[in-house]
């Protein structure tokens, strides 16, 4: 088969090879039942086909009740030991067996089985009633299997899968192992996303909102997904893979740099999960200046306790004895679903209950704890300093309530005889109401982090995640720039400093641009940090600056590319 190109969003500047497995997970299991009568001669087959299945799908589910077991606890895995009992019901294998002897496949035998023990589960009350959603489990997993439509399980790819998905949320990619896994395309979905955000903190290749083109590349294809170029290459040609760059490799500096002049700027890593820890410190990043703690509460099902986010928290100030860890409080909403919080099913979530919003109201219990865990970790003096900051704040009186919330939280540990101590206390920049009121915000804190994912979003009207918006959702827009400069002025005018977390800090192309601006730090994934500091210790301030004024006065995006690329 010739080779093809597909073109979509580069995630993250590397590439990688493999056979595609598409992941699927909302294919309706009804379309997926065929209704042909099967042939009295094909029907024993039918019921061997039955038991295999079922006999695979005992396997799996007592596999996932001791992994269930191992990892999270006794009690959760005893849902899997029901769902074996259900499997193995008698009533339900009477129903499978008269069905098939009636001409129905496995698959509508097994639907047709289910219906009566769901529909009387379905009028009882309270655990009782729960049982339907245990049977309809069993029943889908059997139907899926027997229609080959199997939901992936993302955390056993085989090594060398590409995975191709419509779209893949933060969970989702949380899952993928990046020792097997060897990138990832998706349909829809822009290079700020979380999922993609995520990949880059991988370091798995990615590229993103390519389109339903995507949705011809057959599963089993070779392809090569390549970030760097924003290119699918669909059964690449030997010539194509020999010649695929990985990239080339930059010295890592693990002291901080400064520029040809003298300005020293500070390069953190953005992380999410304690695993990430040892790339940032590998790559040579100067501290954490991004910590997403909202993906702790992924992948589980319950919240973190106090004690597991303060062992976590003094984790990353150990793991920079001498640097700066930015803890960032919980930014739920939007992108980023937690299951087991049961958030609203709101119309426009990233407009909606999101960040400081959520934990100053439905989620004050876990702010409280996730603010015990930070002043108990900030008395920790065997590692680094902490500071901490609070997402898409966009009033004085939110800021002022969460640093109530702060002091209150102080009050209890005292009142415990519990050892604390206040961090650094900052607020990031990610609305335009932020912006707008950056001076009443620096007399208030030590600190500010732009979030520019967020910022270019809200300033552009142009969401994160929509492909088809991505050429507005983008920080070289003259009134985002504008926005990053009264931010830096604010800050500066009450001497505190001022660092970006968001995207842009790790773009290689924007670098002498945001030195230039003012940035005192840049967080970024890790795997971009060796690069942006080679950038910076040949990047000259005094020119820096002089790029930065001349971006400043450009009417449109075209002119500020032109500025910052020198013509
Ligand atoms: C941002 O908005 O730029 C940011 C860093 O926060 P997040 O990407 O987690 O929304
Ligand atoms: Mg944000």
């Amino acid at each position: 088969m010739s080779e093809q190109t597909l073109t979509g969003e580069g995630v993250t500047p590397q590439a990688g090879t493999g056979t595609v497995v598409w992941y699927r997970p909302d294919t309706s299991l009804t379309d997926a039942i065929d209704d042909e009568t099967i042939p009295p001669s094909d029907r024993s087959a039918e019921r061997d086909r039955f038991e295999t299945t079922r006999r695979r799908a005992r396997e799996e589910l007592e596999a996932e009740r001791d992994r269930t077991a191992d990892h999270v606890g006794q009690e959760e895995a005893a849902v899997f030991d029901a769902h074996i009992q259900f499997l193995t019901d008698p009533q339900i294998e009477d129903s499978v067996s008269t069905a098939i002897d009636a001409g129905s496949s496995a698959e509508r035998a097994v639907q047709t089985a289910f219906e009566d023990p769901i529909a009387q589960f379905e009028g009882m009350d309270g655990k009782m009633a729960e049982r339907a959603d245990d049977l309809r489990d069993v029943r889908d997993r059997l139907i899926r299997s027997l229609t080959g439509n199997e939901r992936v399980n993302l955390t056993t790819l085989p090594a060398g899968s590409v995975l191709l998905a419509d779209r893949l949320t933060p969970s989702d990619t949380a899952q993928l192992n990046p020792n097997q896994v060897s990138g990832f395309a998706t349909v829809t979905g822009g290079r700020t996303s979380h999922a993609a955000i995520f990949a880059r903190s991988l370091g798995l290749p990615a590229v993103v909102g390519v389109g339903s083109e995507l949705k011809r590349i057959e599963e089993g294809s070779n392809v090569i997904i390549n970030g760097a170029t924003d290119e699918i290459v669909v059964n690449p040609n030997d010539e194509t893979l020999a010649a695929i760059d990985t990239g080339t490799t930059v010295d890592v500096r693990p002291n901080r740099v400064e520029t040809t002049d003298g300005t020293e700027i500070e390069v953190a890593a953005n992380v999410g999960r304690p695993t990430e820890l040892a790339r940032a410190v590998e790559q040579g990043a100067d501290g954490i200046g991004l910590y997403r703690t909202e993906f702790l509460f992924l992948d589980r099902e319950t919240p973190p306790t106090e004690r597991e986010q303060y062992e976590t928290y003094v984790e990353a100030l150990e793991a920079f004895p001498d640097g700066r860890v930015v803890v960032r409080t919980l930014d739920i909403g939007g992108d980023k679903q937690i299951s087991y919080l049961d958030l609203p099913d709101e119309e426009n979530p990233f407009l909606g209950e999101r960040g400081i919003r959520r934990s100053l109201g439905v989620d004050e219990d876990l702010f409280e704890t996730q603010l015990r865990a930070l002043l108990r970790a900030a008395a920790d003096t065997s590692g680094g300093t902490l500071s901490v900051m609070f997402p898409l704040v966009s009033t004085v009186a939110e800021l002022d309530a969460a640093l109530d919330y702060v002091d209150t939280v102080a009050g209890s540990l005292q009142a415990e005889g519990i050892e604390y101590a206040i961090p650094e206390l900052g607020v990031m920049i990610e609305t335009p109401s932020a912006v707008f009121m950056a001076d009443e915000f620096t007399d208030r804190v030590d600190f500010l982090s732009v979030g520019t994912n967020d910022l270019a979003q809200y300033v552009m009207a142009a969401a994160r995640e929509n492909e088809r918006v991505a050429d507005l959702h983008d920080p070289l827009h003259p009134p985002v720039l504008r926005a990053l400069h009264r931010s830096v002025e604010a800050a500066h005018r009450s001497d505190i400093w001022i660092g970006m977390c968001g995207e842009m800090a790790g773009d290689l192309t924007f670098t002498e641009l945001l030195v230039g601006l003012g940035f005192d730090e840049l967080s970024m994934s890790a795997v971009t940090i060796p690069k942006v500091k080679s950038n910076i210790v040949t990047t000259e301030k005094a020119r820096a600056s002089d790029v930065a004024a001349r971006a400043l006065t450009a009417n449109t995006r075209s002119d500020v590319t032109n500025i910052i690329n020198n013509q």
